[in-house]
């Protein structure tokens, strides 16, 4: 049992939850490494959406409602972590969702279908094929699904996967709470926040935005400034901290 009033207590229920869920096979036993790096750059972040992470939330909201094929690509962490709020992002957006996996065996593949499911996503399913120029098994996807996406939301992302996806001309949007990972780097736009705080705010901006306000987010897109931003509140919260 772990105490509501413990400090950590979501950090920890999370923990927990992702614990359960790499044993069902959901997770990936390297995906709990992934989230700890993760919490610690939110440590860095102050577990908080900054006002540059909003403006990231509000252009990809922007990305997916004026693109023409959008798809939200799922992993394990994902699937565990937000298979609800990816759901509503389906709702808000109209994007396809598809399950994409490094470790990838079809009985996950079909496992985490199930838990998108559950959680309320209409999951785009069937034989996928190897389409993406990669060496691993991430290169796996569906023809009418995200290898013929123009908008593609790729969180917690590899960085080859997504220098790949860029490569093949999609835009692509990553949520990562690491400036500094290829993945950060690589994408059309990065949203530097945690997961679970960023798909609602990409969701309410999705049914918010009017369509003059969507070309003006897309128009003046400049990853480099969000990238510069995220890296300038971390540095600012660090030297402050002990203050
Ligand atoms: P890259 O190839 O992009 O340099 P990597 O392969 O080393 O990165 P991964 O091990 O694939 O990175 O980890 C996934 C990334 O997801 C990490 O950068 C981590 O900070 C981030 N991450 C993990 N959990 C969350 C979360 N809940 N919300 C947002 N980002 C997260
Ligand atoms: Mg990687």
């Amino acid at each position: 049992m772990i105490p509501k009033d413990h400090p950590r207590y979501k950090s920890l229920v999370t923990r927990e939850m992702l614990g359960n869920a790499a044993k069902k096979g959901i997770v990936a036993m390297e995906g709990l490494t992934a989230h700890g790096r993760g919490e610690a750059f939110d440590y860095l972040l102050g577990e908080r959406t900054t006002d540059s992470a909003r403006l990231a939330e509000r252009t990809a909201a922007a990305l997916l409602r004026t693109a023409r094929h959008p798809v939200i690509s799922v992993n394990g962490n994902t699937a565990a972590l937000a298979a609800r709020e990816i759901a509503d992002l389906q709702k808000a957006s109209g994007a396809l969702v598809e399950v994409n996996l490094f470790h990838r065996t079809e009985e996950r593949v079909r496992l985490l279908e199930g838990v998108l499911r559950d959680g309320g996503a209409d999951v785009f399913s069937g034989p996928a094929e190897r389409l993406l120029p990669l060496s691993h098994d991430r290169a796996f996807c569906r023809r009418e699904g995200m290898y013929t996406a123009d908008v593609i939301l790729v969180p917690l992302e590899d960085g080859d996967r997504a220098e790949a996806l860029v490569g093949m001309g999609k835009t692509v949007i990553a949520i990562d709470l690491n400036p500094l990972s290829r993945t950060a780097r690589k994408a059309t736009l990065t949203v530097v926040d945690e997961l679970t705080r960023a798909l609602p705010e990409i969701t309410q901006a999705c049914r918010e935005l009017a369509p003059d306000e969507c070309s003006r987010l897309v128009a003046s897109l400049d990853n480099h400034y969000l990238l510069q931003e995220a890296i300038r509140e971390m540095t600012t919260r660090l030297s402050h901290v002990l203050d």
